[in-house]
């Protein structure tokens, strides 16, 4: 199976070649030519398999230049540290169903791809005889840059720099990081925003000069989810999610369910519509958005206008104005010329207009909703005290978002909430949802919330107050290029 450009002009490639370039060439994302097809006799064969199993057979469709024993191998690896649950399925009493992809050891569900992203990379390395070692710089706002560090963590060839701003994580996401073990990694605080050491790490990248110095040992690669190697992993815990659903006795198989996923990047969701398209029996996908309702917008209207006004809220993993991975679904819509013209367009106006029948195909498959900060607090606090469930703040949204839907279209099709986040690592906005006054220090709050709910803490956040610091720098903008050419000469 070869990749393609959402762009058209750049050549084809192999998997092993599109995971390890991560963008192609012409600035566009990669795509298989085609997707291949999940037929019912196989999603039977899946009913009685482990995640890890699962996903190898899920994964293996689209990686065809992978050895499948070592893709397996990678599969079961990767998902070792999951703490005794996988992505379970958890049915609440009002009827929705939950998808918990939180189990990872950073307790997002950037881990469910993160832990495997990487070691999809250091195979390409091997498959396409590349021998230099892979530098992957990241920039975070809090839940990728933990995730990131933890899967690349010792892996073979590949080395992981992350910068956060100083002030924009939260002091339990931090500590995630500077207490990162591995001898590849590094961890560095900048005095700035996010967008200062986004804008500073993508000034590295660019810089043709400083990556052909550097060019005889070593290349820069990156770990967001416009890679491929990280969207591919996604695809395997809806189909899995629907064989659980089937073996509880839930749905039959064939049945059709919905899904509701708290969208920023639109990674998460669009894995959903490839495992739709693969043939998995999924009806409608629920797009949910919090005050950052630029995909509202836009699946309501055709307009995409990010001139709009940004809001931090409660769920910050989803404060994004520009989804990368919509490129993809333009693409399957709409075809590669006019993707390149739309992207161009928002690069240029600021915004872009999809016509009449690419609006419609569009709404055949999504259900643009959003929720305001307000809702998001009121129905995370009725989860718990009626439905005995808890929830973080982004999974909220999309719960919120999920009622709404059902509420307007009387569908009575089973709706499955993809739960992203521990309660736990956004505990402060938790615990004021449920009328807990938080702790100056969020690990008090973090045992205060524990008291109110019985839920039990997550090993990965539970053992980090006795972890040993690691990283404590901080450096000013303009040392970021000196840092980064410390880093990769180490
Ligand atoms: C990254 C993230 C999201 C958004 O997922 P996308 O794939 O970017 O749409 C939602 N919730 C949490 C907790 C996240 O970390």
């Amino acid at each position: 199976m070869y990749y393609i450009s959402t762009r058209g002009k750049a050549d084809k490639v192999s998997s092993a070649m599109a995971i390890k370039n991560g963008l192609a060439s012409d600035g566009g994302l990669y795509m298989p030519e085609s997707i291949p097809q999940l037929s019912t006799e196989e999603i039977k064969e899946l009913l009685g398999m482990d995640y890890p199993h699962r996903a190898h057979k899920v994964i293996k469709k689209f990686l065809t230049d992978y050895d499948s024993d070592r893709l397996l191998d990678m599969c079961i690896k990767a998902y070792s540290r999951f703490d005794g649950q996988y992505a379970p399925v958890v049915k609440t009493e009002s009827g929705l169903y939950f998808l918990e992809l939180w189990h990872g050891p950073t307790c997002a569900f950037k881990d469910m791809a993160l832990q495997l992203t990487p070691r999809l990379l250091s195979e390409a390395l091997k498959i396409t005889g590349e021998k230099r070692c892979a530098n992957i710089l990241v920039a975070t706002s809090g839940d990728t840059g933990k995730a990131a560090l933890d899967g690349f963590c010792d892996v073979d060839q590949t080395k992981i720099l992350v910068f956060y701003p100083v002030n924009g994580v939260s002091p339990l996401q931090k500590r995630q990081m500077i207490t990162q073990e591995g001898n590849n990694v590094e961890v560095c605080a900048i005095n700035g925003n996010f967008d200062d050491a986004q804008s500073a790490v993508k000034t590295v990248f660019s810089d043709k000069s400083f990556a052909e110095s550097i060019a005889d040992t070593s290349f820069f690669s990156s770990a967001n989810s416009i890679n491929w190697g990280r969207l591919v992993p996604q695809i395997a815990y809806y189909v899995s999610a629907y064989c659980d659903m089937i073996n509880t006795k839930d749905i039959s198989l064939g049945d059709e369910i919905n899904v509701c996923v708290p969208t920023g990047n639109f990674g998460d969701i669009f894995a959903a519509y490839i495992a739709k398209v693969m043939g998995l029996p999924l009806k409608t996908l629920v797009c949910a958005s919090n005050d950052n309702k630029i995909l509202t917008d836009f699946f309501n209207t055709g307009v995409y206008n990010k001139k709009r006004e940004f809001y931090q809220t409660t769920s910050p993993s989803m404060d994004i104005l520009i989804s990368s991975n919509l490129e993809r679904m333009l693409y399957l819509v709409c075809g590669s010329e006019k993707t390149a013209e739309y992207m161009e367009k928002l690069k240029t106006e600021g915004e872009y207009t999809v016509n009449a029948d690419e609006l419609k195909e569009l709404q055949r498959v999504y259900y643009g909703a959003f929720c305001t900060e307000k809702q998001g607090a009121e129905i995370l606090r009725d989860l718990f005290d009626n439905d005995k469930y808890l929830c973080d703040t982004h999974t909220s949204v999309a719960a919120h978002c999920a009622r709404q839907y059902i509420a307007s279209t009387k569908d009575t099709v089973p709706m499955l909430v993809v739960s992203t986040a521990s309660p736990y690592k956004f505990v402060n906005s938790v615990c004021k949802a449920l009328g807990i006054t938080p702790s100056e220090d969020e690990f008090e709050s973090v045992e205060l919330l524990n008291k109110y709910t019985k839920v039990r803490i997550p090993d990965g956040l539970a053992k980090l107050k006795d972890k040993q610091i690691r990283f404590n720098g901080c450096i000013e903008k303009d040392q970021i290029n000196n840092k980064v050419r410390d880093f990769v000469s180490r």
